[in-house]
């Protein structure tokens, strides 16, 4: 069991994300909308993995991961992309992003991912 931060801008992604997650065992810390409040939260909680999407308002995901790793290096953050977003997911891998999730979102996939990440 996981304790998880979910950082989305996206209600609905949130609560599948959620509901994948919790299905399988673990637990969620918390949700955040922004980039901004999941730095917050994430400072805050500590969790041991945090999946953060990319594109959000007032701070997106690449720049909270940059934020959040320079203040935790051993930080685990899974980010969650879109298709499309080849460069985004390159800058990420740069900041030290632990995997990646694509939209729309993998049950299996994504549960190996976090099972791997937080064995
Ligand atoms: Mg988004």
């Amino acid at each position: 069991m996981a304790n998880i931060l979910i950082v989305d801008d996206s209600r609905t992604s949130r609560k599948i994300l959620r509901t994948m997650l919790e299905s399988a065992g673990h637990n969620i810390l918390d949700e955040a909308a922004n980039g901004e409040e999941g730095i917050e939260k994430y400072l805050d909680l500590k969790p041991d993995l945090t999946t953060m999407d990319i594109t959000m308002p007032v701070m997106d995901g690449i720049e909270a991961l940059k934020q959040i790793r320079m203040l935790d290096n051993n930080a685990k953050i899974v980010m969650v992309t879109a298709a499309g977003q080849k460069s985004k997911m390159i800058e990420a891998i740069k900041f030290g992003a632990a995997d990646f999730i694509t939209k729309p979102f993998e049950p299996d996939h994504i549960i190996s991912i976090v099972n791997k990440l937080t064995k």
